[in-house]
């Protein structure tokens, strides 16, 4: 699977199963099977197909834990990955069962995060976050091109000053966090949430359809830059991976 239809999947998981046929039941009761794609498999062609509850799924990192450095060491990366955004996923789906969520996509548990607990709040933001987050990062150099930068030119004034109030937001973001690069009603705009929350959270100050982020919690940067987080913050602009972010913009 290449990078692009590997976002494609991740982001649309769920999507793609609702598309795919009409949801006239919510399974009631634990389903015999849920198929890699959140779907649960039906016996009998003349049902209709039953889903089950919502899973978050961790997507594989699509490059080595390497692959980043010296941008990100190999450590931070493997312990982010398999330690804190493992847990998240973990923790997410225990939470939707625990309380029986009843979106079907992670894009409609998102937007009424606020129905659900904070263990659901936190975890379906560190889920859906993180898994963003590696496919906006790459060890390919590259740099915005045709249209993301026209656009970028045309909100900012700037690459220089895009990538200036950028930080900013990273750096202006108290504690634990998210900064963001968003398209909300075609314009790019810039932001930060606080913990996990994200754009697509109802309850965000900050809206739009999520292009690029940057995690500035401790747990992203601290082995190896300790407290200098405006030093991870350059260090990351050297891979982010502006296709993604490009593809993302449409
Ligand atoms: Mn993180």
């Amino acid at each position: 699977m290449d990078r692009k239809q590997f976002l494609s999947r991740s982001l649309q998981t769920v999507a793609g199963a609702v598309l795919a046929g009409p949801v006239l039941l919510r399974a009631a009761g634990t389903p015999d099977s849920i198929n890699p794609d959140g779907r649960t498999s039906s016996t009998d062609r003349d049902d209709p197909p039953l889903l089950g509850p919502l899973v978050f799924a961790q997507v594989p990192l699509p490059y080595s834990y390497d692959a980043l450095e010296p941008s990100i060491d190999r450590m931070t990366m493997e312990i982010h990955y398999t330690k804190h955004h493992a847990a998240y996923v973990k923790n997410v789906n225990e939470a939707i069962l625990a309380e029986g969520v009843a979106a079907t996509t992670e894009e409609e548990m998102l937007k009424h995060i606020t129905d659900y607990s904070a263990k659901a709040r936190n975890n379906a933001g560190g889920a859906w976050n993180h898994n963003f987050f590696w496919q906006v990062m790459g060890p390919k150099k590259n740099a915005p091109t045709g249209k993301l930068l026209d656009a970028i030119n045309g909100s900012f004034g700037s690459m220089e000053k895009f990538k200036e109030v950028f930080a900013d937001a990273g750096m202006k973001r108290f504690g634990s966090g998210w900064a963001w690069l968003v398209s909300a009603d075609g314009k790019l705009e810039i932001g930060s949430t606080p913990n996990q929350d994200n754009p697509l959270m109802g309850i965000s100050e900050l809206k739009g359809k999520p292009l690029l982020a940057l995690d500035v919690w401790e747990h992203a940067y601290y082995l190896k830059y300790q407290n200098k987080r405006a030093e991870y913050i350059t260090n990351w602009w050297d891979v982010v991976n502006w296709e993604t972010v490009a593809g993302r913009l449409g």
